[in-house]
């Protein structure tokens, strides 16, 4: 069986894991501080704040924001559940919007849906493939869009307008402007779980590019407490000579990263461009240039003019295939041995947002993308032999069940 997307574990993961075993050091500490490091290096941000997860990572900077009940924020209606729930859990409502013709949110129906209590937009940069920054950043900016916008705190008037909380659990290395995400919005997170393109197991990062006046550098060292009970001093500086007598300073979470998730994300990110992002191109070129063959193949964009993805997710489409062709054409795939998804059944789709009262019939191209999208398998150790198994399998099923 051709898997999904399994991680690429090999002998530098696990002697660089074993270091930080060996050294006795497996919570943070030097590790996650040198990878912190290193991700502002690679990403271009001001400051990085590794987390636990990327969902802790969005929390995080919703409750910074000082998001509480009656406060909105716009999210796609076609993304993972995780850009949903840390709204629920600030309290806030999460208000969805419908996807454009690639998969990412439309801007049009971000600006229909903004509100006096918009705080937030958190675009999702689906697949890998940014964003339109450039319209998303104009938009919060313009005049009539900023009158909207109602701050009542002291963060969010030095704001003056709605936060770009972006998202990024599957774009770290796009490119946008030449750009790399995390570098082009106020906030943007990362993921690395294990079925990411750069994993650490569970974990996640914080990119942090605010504008002025605010200072990216002190907002990292009071995350650093939010994330660690609100504790004035982490397990390293605590352990020093002297150093055993701390303070608390807020209730605040348990969000930070180990050094052993650390040590998979040092290994990970140096190998990213090189290994990683190329091995991934080549898959989505070969796949493209199979399929683009094919009449009822509807190949996902990945790289334009000024964009350019991660390569995270190949959301084929197959035309005019309702969606239970598209559930037999997925049945004949796996028959063939061959692991694929879909990315992503929007949200209205499942029970708890139904019952809140989302309703599927308000974001017809999320249903019309969701229902004939099949996601491919996309990882490193993917041979060019399998990349031909899966095109075949493809190939066979759609012609079975399209006719
Ligand atoms: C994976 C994912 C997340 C959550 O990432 P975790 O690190 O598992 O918390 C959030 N949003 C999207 C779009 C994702 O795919």
């Amino acid at each position: 069986m051709i898997p999904f997307s399994p991680p690429k574990i090999d002998q530098r993961i696990i002697d660089e894991v074993n270091d930080a075993l060996r050294s006795g050091w497996i919570t943070t500490g030097p590790k996650t501080k040198l990878f912190e490091k290193n991700l502002i290096e690679y990403t271009g941000s001001k400051q990085v704040l590794c987390v636990n997860s990327a969902t802790a990572g969005l929390e995080l900077m919703l409750r910074w924001f000082g998001l509480q009940p009656g406060d909105e924020v716009i999210i796609p209606a076609y993304t993972y559940c995780a850009t949903a729930n840390v709204v629920i859990h600030c309290g806030a409502t999460p208000v969805m919007a419908d996807i454009g013709d690639n998969f990412n949110v439309s801007l049009e129906a971000i600006e229909r849906l903004i509100t006096p209590n918009t705080k937030a937009i958190m675009p999702v940069d689906i697949g890998g493939f940014p964003c339109d920054y450039e319209a998303l950043n104009a938009l919060v900016n313009r005049g009539d869009i900023k009158a909207k916008f109602t701050p009542n705190n002291e963060k969010q008037e030095q704001l003056g307008r709605m936060l770009i909380l972006s998202d990024a659990a599957h774009s770290i290395g796009a490119t946008y402007n030449g750009q790399r995400t995390g570098s082009v919005t106020d906030l943007a997170v990362f993921s690395f779980h294990a079925v990411k393109n750069l994993t650490t197991a569970e974990g996640g990062a914080i990119a942090l590019n605010l504008p002025e006046p605010f200072d990216n550098r002190a907002i990292y060292e009071h995350l650093c407490i939010t994330s660690l009970h609100g504790q004035s001093k982490d397990a390293l500086a605590k352990s020093k000579k002297g150093g055993w007598r701390y303070d608390v300073i807020e209730a605040g979470y348990k969000f930070n990263m180990t050094d052993l998730q650390a040590a998979m994300g040092l290994v990970e990110l140096a190998r990213y461009d090189e290994e990683t992002l190329t091995r991934r191109k080549h898959i989505f070129d070969s796949y493209t240039e199979a399929f683009s063959a094919h009449d009822w193949a509807y190949l996902p964009i990945y790289e334009t003019e000024n964009k350019c993805s991660s390569y995270h997710l190949y959301l084929l489409r197959v035309k005019g295939a309702t969606e239970q062709q598209r559930d037999q054409i997925i049945q004949e795939i796996f028959d063939q041995e061959v692991s694929v998804n879909v990315h992503y059944q929007p949200l209205p789709m499942l029970s708890y947002y139904k019952n809140l009262g989302y309703k599927m019939e308000d974001y017809p191209q999320a249903l019309a993308t969701y229902q004939n999208e099949i996601s491919l398998p996309v990882f490193y150790n993917l041979s060019d032999a399998e990349i031909q198994t899966v095109i075949n399998a493809v190939v066979t099923a759609v012609d079975k069940v399209m006719g």
